[in-house]
């Protein structure tokens, strides 16, 4: 069984991406290790200007430290009528570091004015496995939709209670955990890596036994 570090803090998203790589890789176990379960080390700050950029950053740390193959993601809201923002800045918009409600009811108020037709934004998640021998994969998903005026909902997190994907008559804080995995941003970025995962790592795993 190959150990494969993923660079979080949050137990959640163990528990899903072991559930998404089991489902795609079956028998070909994986054992996905969290940042709690490695010796700690000074986490980098989120510097990079794209999803893709922060996600390599933090893997990239997650393989210099702990020795392991590292998977990390980030992610966030690209909103077309700013532009894209708040993009890599959507977990702090509002000035305060997760404060999901006020960084909702900041974009709705910048966007107050926006016409129904243009108010289209997209869950963007990017997703990175860094080797020990220095290969690096990287894979995005996204979730496009459209930002509704006030909130719906009370599952989800983030924007989730604001956001209506295509096709979609429920908002994702509306939507069941499955229902949403199966059509959200990290979601589709997961099962990509994951078979990026089933390619890159059986050919090389013998070795990497870790810190
Ligand atoms: P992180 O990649 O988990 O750090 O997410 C960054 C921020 O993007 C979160 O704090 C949310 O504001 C936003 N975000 C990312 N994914 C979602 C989602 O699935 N629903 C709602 N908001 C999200």
């Amino acid at each position: 069984m190959t150990r494969v570090l993923l660079a979080t803090r949050n137990a959640k998203k163990l528990v899903e991406l072991q559930r998404i790589l089991d489902g795609v890789l079956g028998s070909q176990r994986i054992q996905l290790v969290g940042l709690a379960d490695v010796p700690a080390y000074q986490e980098v700050p989120e510097t990079g200007l794209t999803f893709g950029e922060n996600a390599l950053l933090k893997a990239r740390e997650g393989v210099k430290w702990a020795n392991l193959p590292t998977i990390a993601d980030d992610s966030g809201l690209a909103v077309d009528a700013l532009n894209g923002m708040p993009g890599v800045f959507s977990a702090r918009w509002s000035g305060r570091h997760g404060d999901d409600r006020a960084n909702l009811e900041l974009v709705l108020a910048q966007i107050g004015d926006v016409p129904d037709e243009h108010r289209g934004a997209a869950f963007v998640c990017a997703a990175a496995l860094v080797l020990p021998g220095g290969k690096e994969h990287l894979v995005d998903g996204r979730q496009t939709g459209r930002l509704l005026r006030a909130p719906r909902g009370e599952g989800g997190f983030g924007y989730d209670p604001i956001f209506l994907g295509d096709q979609q008559d429920r908002t994702n804080a509306e939507l069941s955990p499955e229902e949403k995995d199966a059509v959200s941003h990290r979601g589709k970025a997961l099962r990509a890596l994951a078979k990026v995962i089933a390619k890159a790592l059986p050919a090389e795993s013998a070795g990497w036994t870790g810190r």
